[in-house]
């Protein structure tokens, strides 16, 4: 049996949410509306909530009512000193190693920003290839659109490919496609897909003898 592929989010999935990191970028795509786009720092949070609805994520929004360069936005917003938040993980590195199969990140980040903060961790060459917001057209998880793109680009079955993500919807879609699907979240966090605390728990939820996925446990620490 071949091995599967294994589908990563970036943000707060291969490194975690206590980093910081994804809640600097958040605070980034509010400076960005203000400085660049001169809108009210109270109005900021009501906008964005409009267009995640609307079109998934703020980016959408901007492009949509406010002629925003996407490439401009995503230099803009990821522009963080990433060595405050993030080291280098020798241990997800061995982690990552020892999952069987091709392996590639599927993000609503862009590729530039994928990079570097794999490289950071130390993992950049794990990973064949990334599957970015600019990949997707810029139609952001949990929108089918990018996922499609994606399965049709690993030319993989989508009931081969491991989708591991911090996000309840975004695992969500996957799973509507025929995707298996691990939510990366602590223990006792409600979900409806298997779960890990941690990639490095991902070995243990699956038997790698058993065809093709069997999880031997659906909670594991
Ligand atoms: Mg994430």
């Amino acid at each position: 049996m071949t091995p599967p592929t294994w589908v990563f989010d970036l943000d707060n999935t291969l490194y975690p949410a206590a980093s910081g990191l994804f809640q600097e970028v958040d605070r980034r795509i509010h400076r960005f509306m203000v400085e660049r786009l001169g809108l009210s720092p109270d109005e900021v949070p009501r906008l964005r909530s409009r267009y995640k609805r609307a079109y998934g994520a703020t980016l959408g929004g901007l492009m949509a009512h406010h002629g925003v360069d996407p490439q401009e936005y995503l230099r803009y917003v990821h522009d963080v000193p990433l060595e405050r938040h993030l080291g280098p993980d020798p241990g997800l590195r061995g982690d990552l190693e020892a999952l069987d199969g091709a392996k590639v990140v599927f993000t609503n980040g862009s590729v530039e920003h994928t990079r570097r903060v794999l490289g950071r961790l130390g993992v950049g060459s794990l990973f064949e290839a990334v599957f970015d917001i600019a990949f997707m057209d810029y139609v952001p998880k949990p929108r089918p659109h990018g996922y499609r793109k994606l399965l049709e680009a690993l030319a993989v079955p989508a009931d081969r490919c491991v989708l591991v993500d911090d996000l309840e919807e975004n695992l969500d879609t996957g799973r509507a496609l025929g995707m298996v699907t691990v939510r990366v979240a602590p223990r006792g966090t409600p979900s409806t897909h298997l779960r890990v605390g941690h990639p490095r728990n991902l070995p243990a939820l699956f038997d790698s003898a058993g065809p093709p996925f069997l999880p031997s446990c659906t909670e594991t620490p």
